[in-house]
């Protein structure tokens, strides 16, 4: 007797399973089948992405389906398009020697007239994402009062995409005698919410760590169009100042160009692939170690086995042809039980790459917006401001104050604040002012909601705020989401779009919530500190209205104030990537990587010991933003 006959699954169900090739059942598998076939009971299950969860509720569904009953007896909720059609076919494989059972997939993007048409036909089990069978009820196409089983898969990513409201529209249009079966890899309160709400003494099963990924990096995807892939690159680097990346490539030849190209740009960068010799390969490890070079673009052979620590993203410009090299390609960062991120750079095309990665590393991506050019100024803004207030200073200055102090004795503390920030900021707003929203349309499917539709639509009308706290004072969305719905007294859909970054966030609220937002929050310490909280300009493209963040204002106003050499001279870029001190100590990287970009971003000279201190003075960073791109 095998370990699924020991579940008590029947002789149809055996006969699939070893079609399917599983030998033996999974620990949620081994949890959650005997309890659902042997009562009807509610179910909250927790397991991580690729645990086998789809067959934990898939087994016991099957076997109880009464077959001979045509009419709707189970509803499956996924949160996407894709989950939805892979659930409906791993369902169309158990049951494939189960006569008369008929599963049917409901989800927007296709017609839903053919949907309805075969639900008519009589079906028993219909999986469906909740907009597209909001859709459905409405419309009066689907009867889904006498179910006897509901299943929330991905419970907590359908709240997350936004769902809430779909989902209780939809369970309260379902008997309350039937089992509610709830399947998630971690439990937000959302989702704990939902589970109080829907369900009667659910069993709980717990499979590994709760609310705990298991790892330390956490993986997103940008999806932009094919030919905006370079640029998505340098706005995730704009958008994160102190990024300290390994970014990989296809290709020796891709490897070089965008390095090439990235330092050009006036990023830090190098490249590292096969074409180099061990020499050059040495000095460009040293220089990545000693933090001269930002974003290290290489290849996955050239990349293995880099063990630096304190890598912050991993950035997969593209994805390996053999999706498990991805695995080895994020663990470059999250070493050491730091946090790190890994970033997909995706098309359309590839979108379904994603879940096939997601099986593999037993984790779940977050899609990810390419931040806006207000994002970023916003962001580059305040680390700048950061910097000023962190520089030490060097008391050599002080011989030179009192002619300094002459020419700028008229400004008030706050012009030269704002002149002492246009001189390196304003470039970045001139660049970005006119820049497009890359972002592709997400596939409507994966993410069905949320940020699927275009951004204008999506905010409409919300207020985006800016606020001091983020991923440093250990927030994610979900916490970030939970403080500030706590800390406000507002209700769980009051706050959204939530996007925590390491030293600050954004999120969105409704205007009516505005002033609660701004009195409260500018007025509450966390762990010490004032919490800082501003309307953001960057609304996501909705509205354009709010406007009270002067300072940029006038910057940008002023821009174009400033001789050429001023602007080439000491940058913004270059103080980002290394401090003065750096440079002084002997040109680092970038009188290098300017000397010879050809030859792998990296100067001829090899050893990298030799630097020629006289020649950074000329390589002052020209800021990125100056070179904005051809097309
Ligand atoms: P989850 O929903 O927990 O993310 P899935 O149900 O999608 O995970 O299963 C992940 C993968 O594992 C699928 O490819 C599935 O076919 C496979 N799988 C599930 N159960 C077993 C098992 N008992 N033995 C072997 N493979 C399994
Ligand atoms: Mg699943």
């Amino acid at each position: 007797m095998n370990k699924f006959e020991q579940l008590g699954l029947n002789e149809s169900l055996l006969k699939a399973i070893l079609d399917l090739g599983f030998e033996n059942p999974s620990e949620v598998q081994e949890k959650a089948i005997p309890l659902l076939l042997e009562k009807d009971t509610d179910m909250v299950a927790l397991a991580q992405t690729g645990t086998g969860k789809t067959a934990a509720f898939g087994f016991p569904l099957i076997q109880k389906i009464d077959a001979d009953n045509r009419n709707t007896q189970a509803l499956v909720l996924s949160p996407t398009r894709e989950l939805c059609l892979q659930i409906t076919n791993e369902l169309k494989n158990y049951s494939k020697y189960e006569k008369g059972i008929n599963v049917v997939a409901v989800y927007g993007g296709a017609s839903i007239t053919e949907q309805a048409r075969e639900i008519k036909r009589g079906a028993q089990i219909i999986v469906a994402t909740p907009g597209r069978m909001q859709d459905m009820i409405n419309r009066g196409l689907v009867n889904i009062k006498n179910i006897d089983y509901c299943v929330l898969d991905e419970a907590d990513e359908m709240l997350n995409m936004g769902f809430y409201e779909d989902i209780v529209s939809i369970l309260s249009d379902t008997p309350d005698e039937k089992s509610t079966w709830l399947f998630s890899a971690t439990m937000p309160q959302e989702v704990a919410r939902i589970a109080k709400q829907f369900m009667s003494e659910p069993v709980e099963i717990t499979v590994g760590t709760k609310n705990s990924g298991s790892s330390t990096v956490s993986h997103e995807f940008y999806l932009v169009n094919a030919r905006d892939r370079y640029e998505a690159l340098k706005r995730l680097a704009d958008a994160n100042p102190d990024i300290f990346s390994v970014v990989f490539c296809r290709t020796k030849r891709d490897t070089q160009a965008i390095a090439e190209k990235l330092i050009e740009d006036g990023y830090s960068a190098a490249a590292l692939h096969g074409d180099l010799s061990q020499a050059q390969r040495d000095g460009v490890m040293k220089s990545f170690r000693g933090r001269q070079i930002q974003m290290l673009v290489a290849t996955d052979v050239a990349a293995r086995g880099i063990d630096v620590d304190n890598v912050t993203h991993v950035v997969n410009y593209q994805l390996p042809d053999e999706i498990e090299t991805y695995n080895h390609r994020s663990g470059r960062t999250g070493r050491a039980g730091k946090l790190g991120t890994s970033i997909v750079i995706v098309t359309k095309s590839e979108l379904r790459k994603i879940s096939s990665i997601e099986r593999i590393i037993k984790q779940k991506f977050e899609e990810k917006t390419i931040p806006s050019g207000i994002e970023i100024c916003e962001i580059q803004l305040l680390h700048l401001a950061n910097k000023i207030k962190d520089t030490e200073v060097d008391h050599e200055i002080d011989n030179y104050l009192p002619a300094i102090n002459n020419v700028l004795e008229d400004l008030s503390k706050e012009e030269l604040i704002k002149k002492m920030v246009s001189v390196e900021f304003n470039r970045f707003i001139a660049y970005y002012k006119k820049n497009r929203d890359i972002s592709a349309q997400s596939s409507g499917e994966r993410r069905e909601r949320g940020d699927s539709e275009p951004r204008e639509f999506n905010n409409n009308g919300a207020v985006r705020y800016f606020v001091n706290i983020g991923s440093r004072d250990n927030f994610d969305w979900m916490s970030l989401k939970d403080y500030l719905k706590e800390t406000l007294d507002l209700g769980r859909d009051d706050v959204f779009k939530v996007d925590v970054k390491e030293g600050f966030s954004f999120f969105n609220t409704d205007p009516e919530h505005t002033d609660k937002v701004m009195d409260i929050l500018n007025n509450v310490q966390l762990e010490g500190r004032r919490i800082n909280v501003e309307i953001s300009k960057n609304d996501g493209g909705g509205r354009r209205d709010h406007n009270n963040r002067g300072g940029r204002r006038d910057s940008g106003r002023r821009e174009g104030n400033f001789a050429p050499r001023r602007e080439g001279s000491g940058g913004f870029r270059g103080d980002r990537n290394s401090s003065p001190r750096r440079e002084g100590s002997g040109g680092g990287f970038r009188g290098e990587r300017n000397s010879a970009p050809r030859e792998g971003g990296f100067r001829r000279n090899e050893g990298g010991s030799d630097r020629a201190p006289r020649r950074s003075e000329s390589f002052g960073d020209s800021p990125r933003p100056r070179r904005p791109r051809r097309d």
